[in-house]
């Protein structure tokens, strides 16, 4: 999964400091990420020393910083979605949650509260404003993926509709979590909405970082508890059938969660009724 970056050590304390030379500085332009020509990221000694440059995160001894990169120097500018498959993978992991925090900066400039221009809040990975105080921490959705066994032992394949954009291979039924519910709740009203469907014996796989969507993914496998016909969701879903272990799949890379699920299915170590 992307998160996954052995042997590198990603490392999310607050410890904020200045660039070196051989740091490496993201520029993002809403949803695409800027490059260098050869395709490879920034360092902060191929740019002006002048620019703000604001701390985010580091990756052994490597800082990763956020900056406005100027228009001269814009090589390439390719969709965040690049990350998914960059290599090396520790890097392409390094620029998507670079991105996710880019995107919270950038719908935060101004205070909720009161209007005024958001800082950098120094103490903590946050935006404070200076008139009011108001704290504002990098938002992060829980979301839930859905690996449905049926009692033969196939799992429910989704395809999304075309509106959720350029994915358009097998996923499992997924779903943000809504205000005042449990993960629990989220994953038995995400099935029931998407395809009729009734779960029991949920049991928690693995989570995941996913930063394309701002999220926190919950793995769960369960089971269908007998009976019910499939009823799509037609503005959610194009299809959901079940397929077996030795059924042709159609997921790319080994990136996602989704990816590791219907893996783990197919290499038959999940079964209906565990
Ligand atoms: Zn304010």
């Amino acid at each position: 999964m992307i998160h996954n970056i052995d042997p590198h050590e990603f490392h999310n304390e607050w410890k904020p400091r200045h660039p070196a030379k051989d740091d490496i500085v993201f520029g993002f332009d809403r949803n695409n990420v800027i490059l260098r020509s050869d395709q490879t990221f920034f360092h902060y000694g191929d740019l002006d020393s002048s620019h703000e440059y604001v701390y985010l995160f580091s990756i052994d001894d490597t800082g990763f910083f956020l900056t406005d990169i100027p228009e001269n120097d814009r090589a390439i500018s390719l969709n965040i979605n690049v990350a998914r498959t960059y290599e090396p993978r520790w890097l392409g992991f390094a620029c998507a949650v670079a991105w996710h925090l880019y995107s919270w900066r950038r719908v935060n400039r101004f205070c909720g509260v009161c209007g005024s221009q958001m800082i950098n809040d120094g103490k903590e990975r946050a935006m404070r404003c200076p008139n009011c105080g108001n704290i504002v921490y990098p938002r992060i959705n829980p979301a839930v993926i859905v690996g449905i066994l049926s009692k033969d032992n196939k799992i429910l394949i989704t395809q999304y509709a075309i509106r959720h954009g350029e994915y358009r291979h097998d996923a499992l039924v997924a779903g943000y979590c809504e205000i005042g519910e449990s993960i629990e709740d989220c994953i038995h009203r995400e099935v029931k909405e998407e395809t009729g469907l009734e779960v029991t014996n949920l049991r928690f796989y693995k989570s995941q970082p996913w930063p394309f969507s701002e999220s926190i993914l919950f793995g769960v496998f369960c089971d269908e508890s007998g009976g019910n016909l499939i009823k799509i969701d037609r503005k959610e879903l194009r299809s959901a059938v079940w397929k077996a272990r030795d059924d042709a799949f159609d997921v790319p890379g080994n990136a996602s969660l989704t990816a590791e699920m219907i893996q783990v299915f197919r290499d038959g170590k999940v079964s209906c009724g565990e």
